[in-house]
């Protein structure tokens, strides 16, 4: 069923008994064109623009829990393409063009909501490097504000401007960034694909590879043997791991990113904020929650939970930025797997194996990237060629040193 006022309005005269399911339960065939490993925003995205964009429909989505239960459905649902790099600030612009048209495309209300980001400065270097990113930002095409103090305490008036120990002396201000419904994202891209053809099937982990003369020719589940043409991963912080199985050693490591919702309050943030003296950022749901995350723990780990000196961390990253937070409780807290990369920036290429593909090392910046991601991915296994847009995200770059190093900061994963 089509989603429409119309189709509201009827469901609505039949005491909404009518609605089917969004999406079938599908049970594995013995062979596609296209296997993508995965069921979170990525996987989801790839198969539905494989067959919308590149008319493959034979095409299957395995996912070893239910979909959305990697970072789809756990991240604070920033959207943005405030980019500095030329590898990256293209990708983003086109993620950031296709959420403002997705719901038309996917006819799926996945609430964008274009509120704005405002990252705060606190002393002129960071003016000068915010300043630096702006105008990259608008040579590309993409919008970018700079504000000075005032500027920011109109946008926002409960900052701390007082006493702080980080004075804010101003903000880079994107409009066009903002928030999307998560879980939304992925239900709307599995309704999506599944109109089209795409079997999602659910509780099936992939536990091997098929191989044959040397060329990666299906996955090994829970489920059974499924044959494929074509391999594509899309396993976010499990990249490595499930890699790992067909012989690959990737530059990525896993890491746990933690966030945070506090009870509800009435409306005060109005878009995403970030401290910029600190690792904090907070927006404000539509049920009133502040919801807040900072710094990924520092160890590696495959758990979908944090520790406590992180929640400690980020809660004085809140208090040193907004005082008056100090006496909101916290409701929920919670944690999901990130594939850092040694630059910072994701990979969507091929690998050494001959029929397996690669999506993934997006580490915590990858649920604005869904559109996009999805669009390059389906690129890719259809075509065998990178997407324009993401030429530079090539797993060989580690060796040409050719890295994307947005923030400079090395290789060191746990700084990204
Ligand atoms: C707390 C937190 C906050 C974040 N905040 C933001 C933010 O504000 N903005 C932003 O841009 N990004 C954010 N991110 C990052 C973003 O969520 C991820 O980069 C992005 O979701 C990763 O892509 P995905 O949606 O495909 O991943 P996932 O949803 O993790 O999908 C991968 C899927 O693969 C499945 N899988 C793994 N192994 C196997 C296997 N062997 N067989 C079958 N299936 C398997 C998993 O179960 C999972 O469902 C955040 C992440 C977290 C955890």
């Amino acid at each position: 069923m089509g989603y429409s006022i119309f189709s509201l309005a009827r469901a609505a005269l039949g005491g909404h008994r009518g609605w089917g399911p969004a999406w079938r339960k599908a049970a594995p065939k013995p062979a596609y064109d296209v296997v993508i490993v995965g069921g979170g925003g990525h996987g989801l995205a790839a198969a539905y623009h494989l067959a919308a964009t590149y008319g493959v429909h034979n095409v299957a989505v395995v996912e070893k829990g239910w979909i959305g239960s990697g970072n789809a459905g756990r991240n604070t649902t920033i959207i943005r393409s405030n980019y500095l790099l030329p590898g990256n600030i293209p990708f983003y612009e086109l993620s950031m063009q296709l959420w403002e048209r997705q719901e038309r495309d996917l006819d799926f209300n996945t609430m964008v909501s274009q509120r704005g980001v405002l990252n705060l400065y606190h002393s002129d270097a960071q003016r000068d490097g915010y300043a630096r990113r702006g105008n990259a930002m608008r040579l590309h095409g993409v919008d970018a504000e700079l504000l000075d103090a005032d500027g920011v305490r109109k946008m926002a008036p409960f900052l701390n401007f007082g006493d702080a120990r980080f004075p804010i002396r101003g903000g880079l201000l994107q409009k066009r960034g903002g928030t999307a419904r998560h879980d939304a994202v992925v239900w709307g891209y599995a309704r999506a694909a599944d109109r089209l053809g795409v079997d999602i099937i659910e509780n099936a982990e992939v536990t091997g590879f098929l191989e044959e003369n040397g060329r990666i020719a299906g996955v090994e589940t829970t489920r059974g043997a499924i044959r494929a043409g074509k391999t594509g991963l899309a396993v976010a912080g499990n990249t490595s791991k499930v890699a790992g199985r067909a012989g690959l050693r990737l530059p990525i490591e896993s890491h746990v990113l933690q966030a945070f919702v506090s009870e509800g309050i009435k409306p005060l943030i109005p878009g995403v904020i970030t401290f910029g003296a600190g690792h904090f950022y907070v927006s404000q749901s539509d049920k009133g929650g502040l919801v807040f995350g900072g710094d990924i723990d520092g160890y590696n780990s495959y758990a979908q939970r944090g520790n406590l000196p992180v929640i400690r961390d980020v809660c004085e990253g809140g208090m040193a930025l907004m005082p008056m937070i100090g006496r909101i409780r916290l409701l929920r807290h919670w944690g999901g797997i990130m594939d850092m990369t040694m630059d910072g920036s994701p990979i969507i290429d091929r690998t050494p194996r001959d029929g397996l593909y690669l999506n993934g090392g997006w580490c915590y910046g990858g649920f604005k990237a869904t559109p996009g991601s999805g669009l390059c991915f389906a690129h890719l296994l259809a075509t065998n060629t990178p997407h324009p847009a993401a030429t530079a995200f090539r797993l060989d770059r580690f060796a040409r040193g050719a890295v994307i190093d947005e923030k400079g900061q090395g290789a060191r994963p746990n700084l990204h």
